[in-house]
């Protein structure tokens, strides 16, 4: 038979699959690999999905999604992220995870450059080469609090670069780009004709700083923003996220959604209207119990003198084991056999990564605090 693709058979695993597939095999490990929030939404989300497909919501919908959550979202967008958004500004996506393959699918032709960060969520270089496009990853150091430096960033810029993405509340680094940052930003795509891709879905769950969005600055229509349901109100398992960009790219989205996914679903769209308008308590309650995990992990990692790099944002905490002298695979498989300890290896985040480890920390406290206990252990080799 001939050949598969080789643009998808090129793709490789993830690290964090791999890792949740490993855990499952070995039965009782506690699960620190993988970024799924452990809370449940809250019932008025559930409800108002329920009454949809009790309603008729059944059907397909518009690519781009309903005009009533278009409409909800870019009021969202204009109130919380100072975006000037309407409607025809925003696509309705399957989960945060197709807003931004669809930026990166409608933006890269073949042979072009994207600079992704590094460390990064794997999925983004995926999508660069699904694309037919190329990855250049600009350098995030811990020294610099995982921060980009637009002059190393602009030693890298070719005639081929189309974009750079932004991901902030950063996975796995958890950096939040304070706003001279997200200036610099919008100032260095300015001056080299790209378009900035922000991955925003973690823009809630931020515990010093604020979230400021690139788009807010934006003057001519080159940042495409990538939001999501699923980190700020625990709805993973419903796929639905959006993306703001310019009423011309949106287009393009719709094209492409018509294509691959149709749109989204019914009930999910209507319920993501009641998540938004809806009271906000849950969304802070769950940002203080993340920030409980953090202040606990990272207290502990200090006392045993294992040098971190405090989140601001997110909920995941990236964890230098040079100390061990193993490579990020390898202590993550010991972790799980030695230690029942699940964790994602640095090196699935990017080939400088491979001395890190990523902890998830959105679990309950003293789950993740006992967590932290065996693998500050393992650190130390005992
Ligand atoms: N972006 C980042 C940085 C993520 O960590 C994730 C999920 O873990 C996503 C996007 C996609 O999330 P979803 O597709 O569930 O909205």
């Amino acid at each position: 038979m001939k050949a598969l693709s080789p643009r998808v058979q090129d793709i490789p695993r993830s690290g964090i699959r791999a890792v949740m597939e490993l855990a499952d095999r070995m039965g009782e490990v506690i699960r620190l690999e993988v970024g799924e929030p452990h809370f449940q939404p809250p019932a008025h989300i559930i409800d108002a999905a329920e009454s949809a497909m009790r309603a008729g919501f059944n059907k397909y919908t518009p690519n781009a999604g309903l005009a009533d959550v278009r409409e909800v979202l870019a009021e969202k967008l204009r109130r919380d992220n100072r975006i000037p958004a309407t409607p025809d500004t925003v696509v309705v996506t399957p989960g945060g995870v197709f807003a931004c393959a669809g930026a990166f699918l409608t933006l890269v032709a073949s042979g072009d450059e994207v600079l992704l960060p590094e460390p990064n969520w794997p999925n983004y270089s995926f999508q660069v080469s699904l694309a037919g496009g190329k990855t250049v990853y600009y350098p995030l150091r811990q020294e610099n609090g995982f921060l980009p430096d637009f002059d190393e960033v602009q030693s890298l810029v070719t005639p081929q670069t189309k974009a750079i993405l932004v991901n902030s509340p950063s996975n796995p680094t958890g950096a939040v780009l304070p706003r001279d940052k997200v200036l610099e930003l919008v100032e260095f795509a300015r001056k080299n004709d790209l378009y900035v891709v922000s991955d925003e879905v973690y823009e809630k769950i931020v515990f010093e700083g604020e979230h400021v969005s690139p788009a807010a600055f934006d003057e001519d229509g080159r940042v495409i923003s990538c939001f999501s349901f699923s980190k700020a109100y625990a709805l993973t398992g419903w796929r639905i996220g959006f993306a703001t960009a310019s009423a011309g790219l949106c287009q393009s989205y719709a094209k492409l959604q018509e294509a691959t996914v149709s749109c989204v679903s019914a009930p999910a769209q209507k319920g993501a209207i009641a998540a938004i308008t809806g009271p906000q308590d849950f969304v802070g309650e769950m940002v203080d119990a993340y920030r409980r995990n953090r202040d606990a992990a990272c207290a502990m990692f200090r006392e045993a003198g294992i040098d971190i790099a405090e989140p601001h944002g997110a909920f995941y905490i990236v964890v230098d084991i040079s100390r061990t002298g193993l490579d990020s695979y390898s202590a993550v498989r010991r972790l799980i056999e030695e230690k029942r300890v699940a964790v994602a290896p640095g090196l699935t985040f990017g080939p400088h990564c491979d001395r890190y480890i990523r902890i998830s920390i959105c679990k309950e406290l003293d789950y993740v605090r006992e967590g932290v206990r065996r693998i500050v252990s393992f650190l130390l080799g005992e």
